[in-house]
């Protein structure tokens, strides 16, 4: 059942009826700073309390709804064709900064590139408000090698459909970033900057989109946009998409679809969802054979981030790209 994993609101330290109030404890006050910090330094994360580890921290998930909530904001900064635009742009070129960057390079690196394009699509994939890239490769690389186990950190089957949608990131424990999972991309500091800062990108592309609103309402104003359409539309509305987008490959992807291959697991391949991410529905396809850049097996499996790769890799942009294994052919099924 959903929220399995103990979900009940965690009580902050020792606070109960009877202190309410008086003036907060001075260590009381410290955690509440260092909870608040972690919020912008990721670093000022220290230590987990096994006790809360497992359960979701309110305080901490308050950004996340409070996303959401904005996004209702659309009824007073009504909408237009531009604001439209913009964030069906921003969602296609962020899910593929997702796809072929955040998961197909750094999670299971199957291509090579620059420095410089490697840390264009990691700015890319940090305004996506999924986290840095080396928090959402740790977590990744943990899910392959323990796929639908108690291990896995998102699996359906093992703890529901909402945790493996929208709860499990929200626990203590699955906010820390496990750096032994990730040393090959440890060792850039661009990289671990955007992961210690890790609402610095969302927040600057959120004021870029308000900004670009009120631009665009002086010098174009037939447009009939504003600074907050914008920010509503081109960030939030786009973002929440995202994501959600996204994490159907955690939840529904381990759930609904077809399996060519025998996998441990219970990945499924699943068109729909192949569509809306770009590729990435191909999922029992891809944990078969997690090691290949394209996840679409076959030519009619529409792998839209292969697509992209192929074509930075015509432009020079990328390299290498690791194709199907004919022993792979052999073994699938249909
Ligand atoms: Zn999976
Ligand atoms: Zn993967």
């Amino acid at each position: 059942m959903a929220f399995s994993k103990s979900v009940s609101m965690p009580c902050p330290d020792g606070v109960d009826s009877k202190s309410l109030g008086r003036p907060m404890p001075t260590e009381k006050r410290s955690w509440v700073v260092r909870q608040l910090r972690a919020w912008f330094d990721t670093s000022a994360i220290v230590s987990v309390d096994d006790e809360r580890a497992d359960r979701i921290d309110w305080l901490r998930a308050t950004p996340f709804i409070a996303m959401h909530l904005a996004c209702i904001a659309v009824i007073w900064v009504g909408v237009s064709p531009v604001a439209l635009i913009v964030a069906a742009a921003l969602y296609a070129v962020r899910m593929f900064a997702i796809t072929g960057f955040y998961h197909r390079y750094f999670s299971h690196r199957t291509f090579r590139t620059s420095r410089a394009v490697q840390f264009i699509f990691a700015l890319i994939g940090a305004s996506c408000v999924q986290r840095g890239p080396l928090w959402w490769a740790a977590h990744h690389r943990h899910h392959h090698r323990h796929a639908d186990t108690e291990l896995d950190p998102h699996s359906p089957n093992v703890y529901g459909f909402i945790w493996s949608h929208v709860g499990w990131f929200l626990t203590p424990r699955n906010f820390q970033t496990d750096i032994s999972r990730v040393p090959d991309l440890a060792k850039f500091p661009e990289l671990r900057v955007l992961d210690r800062y890790d609402t610095l990108v969302p927040v600057l592309l959120a004021v870029s989109m308000y900004f670009l609103g009120v631009l665009l309402h002086h010098v174009a104003p037939q447009l009939g946009t504003s600074g907050g359409q914008m920010l509503i539309w081109g960030f939030f509305v786009s973002t929440v998409v995202l994501f959600h987008a996204t994490v159907t490959i955690n939840s529904l992807a381990h759930r609904f679809g077809s399996r060519r291959f025998e996998t441990k697991d219970s990945s499924r391949n699943n068109l729909w969802l192949a569509l809306i991410t770009f590729g990435e529905g191909w999922h029992n396809n891809h944990h078969y054979f997690p090691g290949s850049s394209r996840q679409g097996f076959r030519w009619w499996e529409i792998d839209i981030t292969w697509y992209g790769l192929k074509l930075m890799s015509a432009l020079g942009l990328v390299h290498g790209l690791k194709p199907v294994p004919a022993w792979v052919h052999a073994k699938a099924r249909g």
